[in-house]
């Protein structure tokens, strides 16, 4: 926030109305006193002296109050302003220590969004602003939650680590308006941006966006810089606990709503499916599937059928599969599930029977129910098992961008073209 201009107590304009008020005290204390002796010696000689020395005091106390009137009234303007300024401040501490308070309650994203969304309405009025987070797989942010951006120039849906300033070098970044100016992909080019990082334990859980528009929007982004670098970091020690619980969570072996396997046991079976694959020179192929618009069912028929949706999308999971095939909730609404000794081919056959088997959960839960898929080998699309799950991903991206409710591939490794839609090639 911009320091306003005013004087404080000891400077020169202080001490300028401390010598115009002596003398304003010391000339009127000659008038009086002139009046009184005037009374006295109106028949004297010295009658006209006196009455001229009186005049000259009047003089003085009117040039000297016409003098420091000015500099009074600043006195007092700037003093006004300092308390507001006071005041504003206090407000600014006491939300950012209620956020703080109603963070460490905050469960989930979810709660942290509208911690987030509610604060920054009351701190940073007139700005816009985004939270993304890292997505399960860690390879990209995720929108979690924006509000207040212009019509045309909406916040992208998700930001590679790998092409944002912020990220890449741990610090905040404006992105300026204009050509020429150093600015994130993402972002539009009319739009002024301030990126910042959000750290917690020497690591990175998030990305806050503060957005402005305008001629003066540079300017109003630096006056909130300050507030808004307080408000991340309330939000990222929040976002890193929100991870660690979620850590902890998947400690166990197997997911309570579900009843999938965790994330974490998957992992490891990854590693060993993956070993024995090149061993004995067998694909391994990987599905990562992702409920489609789930938020809004969630929203729309409230959590309690979002639950039931997911253990039903889980079984219909599980009759599709394997004895040793191994599916897990990978976290929320997103699954995966590993075929070992199966091909791309199959993989993609296998997941366009779990599509269809989901679709027709609609009818049961009498509502539209359909989920995106991505399908990666091990060796036809993917080199490794740190590249499977990531190729899995990337095509269930492409699947969801092209209207979701489909199964998308990930590209051959020798050709690098952009997979094929099988399933929709087959349509
Ligand atoms: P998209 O088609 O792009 O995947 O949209 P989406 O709404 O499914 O995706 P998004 O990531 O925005 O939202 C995921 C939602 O899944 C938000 C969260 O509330 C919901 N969700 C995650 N875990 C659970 C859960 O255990 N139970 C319920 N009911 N909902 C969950
Ligand atoms: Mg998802
Ligand atoms: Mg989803």
């Amino acid at each position: 926030m911009n320091a306003p201009e005013f004087h404080a107590p000891g400077t020169l304009s202080h001490r300028k109305i401390r010598g115009a008020a002596l003398i304003i005290a010391a000339a009127a204390t000659l008038m009086l006193a002139f009046q009184v002796v005037g009374q006295w010696t109106h028949d004297s000689p010295f009658a006209g002296v006196i009455f001229w020395a009186e005049v000259a005091a009047e003089i003085t106390v009117v040039v000297t109050i016409a003098m420091a009137a000015p500099l009074a009234l600043r006195e007092m303007r700037g003093r006004r302003q300092l308390a507001t300024t006071a005041i504003e401040a206090r407000r600014q501490v006491e939300m950012l220590l209620k956020m703080t308070d109603m963070l460490q309650s905050a469960m989930c994203y979810a709660d942290a969004n509208a911690v987030l969304r509610a604060t920054a309405g009351q701190l940073l009025p007139g700005f816009g602003g985004a939270l993304y987070v890292f997505n399960n797989s860690g390879d990209r942010l995720d929108l979690s939650i924006a509000w207040d951006w212009p019509e045309d120039s909406q916040p992208a849906d998700t930001v590679s680590p790998s092409h944002c300033w912020a990220l890449k070098r741990g610090k905040p970044h404006v992105n300026q308006a204009g050509p020429g100016a150093l600015r994130c992909e993402h972002h539009d080019q009319s739009v002024v941006v301030f990126e910042i990082p959000m750290m917690a334990r020497a690591e990175i859980y998030g990305l806050f966006n503060v957005q402005a528009s305008g001629p003066d929007a540079e300017a109003r982004l630096s006056g909130v810089a300050p507030l808004a670098g307080a408000i991340a970091d309330a939000m990222s020690l929040a976002l890193s606990n929100i991870a660690l619980r979620e850590k902890l969570r998947t400690q166990a072996l197997r997911d309570p709503l579900t009843g999938l396997y965790n994330r974490r046991y998957m992992e490891d079976v990854l590693e060993r499916y993956a070993n024995l694959a090149k061993r004995n020179d067998s694909p391994l192929t990987a599905i990562m599937i992702d409920l489609d618009h789930f938020k809004r069912l969630n929203d729309e028929h409230g959590h309690a059928l979002g639950d039931s949706v997911l253990s039903g999308v889980a079984a219909a999971i599980v009759g599709a599969i394997r004895p040793c095939d191994i599916a897990c909730r990978y976290g929320g609404e997103e699954l995966v599930v590993l075929l070992p000794d199966c091909a791309l081919i199959e993989g993609v056959a296998k997941a366009e029977m779990i599509r269809a088997r989901i679709e027709s959960l609609s009818e049961n839960y009498g509502t539209r129910i359909t989920a995106s898929f991505g399908v990666a080998t091990i060796s036809e699309t993917s080199a490794k098992a740190g590249d499977l799950l990531a190729d899995a991903d990337a095509a269930l991206y492409r699947a969801k961008q092209e209207g979701r409710n489909r199964v998308g591939t990930a590209p051959p490794r020798s050709s690098g073209v952009v997979g094929l839609n099988l399933a929709a090639a087959a349509e």
